[in-house]
C-alpha cells in the first residue's frame, strides 16, 4: 500500500532541492534587493538561452505576461483576439480586460490543441460580420504540447494577424527539435507551482526576439517608465518579478532537465500500463511533452465519474481539466457569438487528470495503475 497519492508534492520537492535552494534564497535576504534585484537578470539570461529567444523579460505572472504583450500590441475595443475556448480562463480574460473581443476556438478532439479548422471558420466568419477586426491569434500550448505551431504561422501570416504564444503550461516542452520559445512572436510563461517550470508564488516571464518589444515589456511591466527613472512615457503596470521567486527559479533550473525526463518516464509507464478502457492522451506530432499534465479520456461521463471516485478511495489525487469550455462560463457567455464549438463542448465529460510531477515515485506509479486495472476488471464483470 502506498498511501495517499497527491497530484503535485511540493514538500517533496523541497527536500530534492535541499541546500541550494536554501543557499540562494538566503543570499536574497543577505542583500535584500527584493524586487528585479540581481537574480532576476540571471533568470532572465537563463530563460532566454534555454528557451532560445534573444530576450527575456521576467514578469510578475502568466496572467500579467499575457496582459503585457496584449497591451504592447495596442490590443483594445474593435479588436478581435482568436483563442482556444478549452483553456485556462487567464488566456482570455487579459482580452476582456483590454476592451477587445475574445473569439472562442475549437480544439482538437485527440491531442486537446487548437484546430485549425475551426481558427479558419472563425477569422473568415468575423471578417464577414465586420463588427470587429481580427488582430490576433493566441495559440496556448496546452497540458505540456505544443500548439500546431507551424500551421498556426503560415495563417497568421496569410491573415496579418499577430501570433502570441500561450506557453505557460508548457515550458521545457519541444517542437520539431527545439524547445518552445521562439515560435510566435512572444512566448509567455507562467511560474505558478503547478507548472512544470515553478516558483513558490506567481511569476512569468515573456520571450521574444524583438528587441524594441522586449523594451517595450520593460517599459510597461514598471508603469510605464522611460529611460530615466520617474518619467512617465505610457501607462503601464506593476507586473515586475521578486528576487526570492527568481532564486528559487534558478535553483529550479539547475534540475529541470532531469525533472523532465522524470515526467517522461512516468507518462510512458502509463501509457504502457493503462488498461485499454482508459485512453491514453495522444502525442502531438514532431514534439516532446513537459507533461503538465497526463491527460486521458474516457468512453463516457458515468465511467469518468466511477473512475475518478475509485481514485480518490484509493487515495490517488485526481482533477479535471476542464469541465466547462470558456465560452459556457459566466463571465464569457455575453462575449460569445452562440456558435457551437463541439469538441470543446464535450471534452469536459471526458477527460481526467492523473498525478504526474518529478517527485512520483516508481512505487505510486505503479499503484496508480494497479488501481485503474482493479477498476477496469469490476467494469468487465459488471457488463
Ligand atoms: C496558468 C496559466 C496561465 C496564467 O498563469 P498565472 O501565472 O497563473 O497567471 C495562463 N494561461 C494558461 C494556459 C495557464 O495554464
Amino acid at each position: 500500500m502506498v498511501g495517499v497519492v497527491p497530484f503535485l508534492d511540493l514538500p517533496a520537492q523541497q527536500r530534492r532541492l535541499g541546500a541550494a535552494l536554501r543557499e540562494r534564497m538566503e543570499r536574497v535576504l543577505t542583500h535584500c534587493c527584493f524586487v528585479m534585484g540581481p537574480e532576476v537578470v540571471e533568470l532572465e539570461a537563463r530563460l532566454a538561452l534555454y528557451g532560445g529567444a534573444r530576450h527575456a523579460v521576467a514578469v510578475s505572472s502568466g496572467t500579467d505576461a499575457l496582459l503585457t504583450v496584449l497591451m504592447a500590441e495596442g490590443i483594445g475595443p474593435g479588436m478581435a483576439v482568436f483563442l482556444p475556448a478549452f483553456t485556462y480562463t487567464a488566456t482570455a480574460e487579459v482580452v476582456l480586460l483590454l476592451g477587445a473581443k475574445p473569439v472562442f476556438v475549437d480544439v482538437e478532439a485527440d491531442s486537446f490543441q487548437l484546430s485549425l479548422a475551426s481558427l479558419q471558420a472563425r477569422v473568415a466568419a468575423v471578417k464577414q460580420a465586420g463588427e470587429v477586426v481580427p488582430k490576433a491569434i493566441i495559440g496556448v500550448d496546452l497540458f505540456g504540447q505544443p500548439a500546431p505551431w507551424d500551421a498556426l504561422k503560415s495563417f497568421a501570416t496569410q491573415e496579418g494577424l499577430t501570433l502570441i504564444a500561450d506557453c505557460a503550461q508548457s515550458f521545457g516542452a519541444a517542437y520539431k527539435g527545439r524547445k518552445l520559445g521562439h515560435e510566435a512572436m512572444a512566448t509567455t510563461l507562467s511560474f505558478f507551482p503547478s507548472k512544470p517550470l515553478g516558483c513558490y508564488g506567481d511569476g512569468g516571464a515573456i520571450l521574444t526576439d524583438d528587441d524594441d518589444k522586449a523594451a517595450l515589456y520593460r517599459s510597461l511591466r514598471s508603469h510605464g517608465e522611460g529611460q530615466q527613472r520617474y518619467e512617465v512615457q505610457r501607462i503601464g503596470l506593476n507586473a515586475r518579478l521578486d528576487s526570492l521567486q527568481a532564486a528559487v527559479l534558478l535553483s529550479k533550473l539547475d534540475v529541470f532537465e532531469e525533472e523532465l525526463q522524470r515526467r517522461e518516464a512516468v507518462a510512458r509507464a502509463y501509457d504502457a500500463g493503462l488498461p485499454s478502457l482508459i485512453t491514453s492522451p495522444a502525442r502531438v506530432a514532431e514534439s516532446q511533452s513537459a507533461w503538465a499534465v497526463y491527460c486521458v479520456k474516457l468512453p463516457s461521463l458515468s465511467l469518468r465519474e466511477s473512475l475518478r471516485q475509485h481514485l480518490t478511495q484509493a487515495q490517488i489525487a485526481t482533477a479535471i481539466y476542464y469541465p466547462k469550455p470558456l465560452h459556457h462560463q459566466p463571465a464569457y457567455q455575453a462575449c460569445h457569438d452562440g456558435v457551437p464549438l463541439p469538441v470543446s463542448e464535450s471534452l469536459g465529460e471526458y477527460v481526467l487528470a492523473l498525478p504526474i510531477h518529478p517527485d512520483l515515485t516508481d512505487e505510486a506509479v505503479d499503484y496508480v495503475i494497479r488501481e485503474s486495472q482493479t477498476w477496469a476488471r469490476e467494469q468487465h464483470e459488471a457488463e
